[in-house]
């Protein structure tokens, strides 16, 4: 494709994760050092460009140097014979609680902002 790049979708994050962060600092006047976020598998988000692009617009804001942890949680299903939730492995064909394989997957996991560290 020829043309203007899209803005990645890993800078759109980082803004998000930016500004909540700026947000939770200032509500707690600290100077962030390290936050945790995850998301879903099925949100592809590459770690590397996530933290450049972070690293890049938090230069100049009390987010610059905080260190991004990026956790990416499985993929859940639900058990329609016995309500169990359970992590969707490679190896999970079964419910691992009843062996029911009546199952359905749940939604991928939003991003979310687990934990902001504090000076
Ligand atoms: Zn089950």
């Amino acid at each position: 494709m020829v043309g203007k790049a899209e803005p990645m979708h890993e800078m759109i994050v980082a803004q998000n994760v930016l500004a909540a962060i700026l947000d939770e600092a200032s509500k707690q006047s600290a100077k962030p050092t390290a936050a945790k976020i995850s998301c879903g598998k099925l949100n592809v988000i590459n770690d590397e460009a996530l933290r450049f692009a972070f690293g890049a617009i938090a230069k100049g804001t009390s987010c610059e140097g905080v260190e991004l942890e990026i956790e990416h949680k499985p993929i859940r299903a639900h058990c329609k014979n016995c309500n169990a939730e359970f992590d969707v492995e490679n190896s999970y064909l079964k419910c691992p609680k009843c062996g029911s394989d009546d199952y359905e997957l749940l939604p991928d996991a939003p991003l979310l902002l687990e934990e902001i560290d504090f000076q």
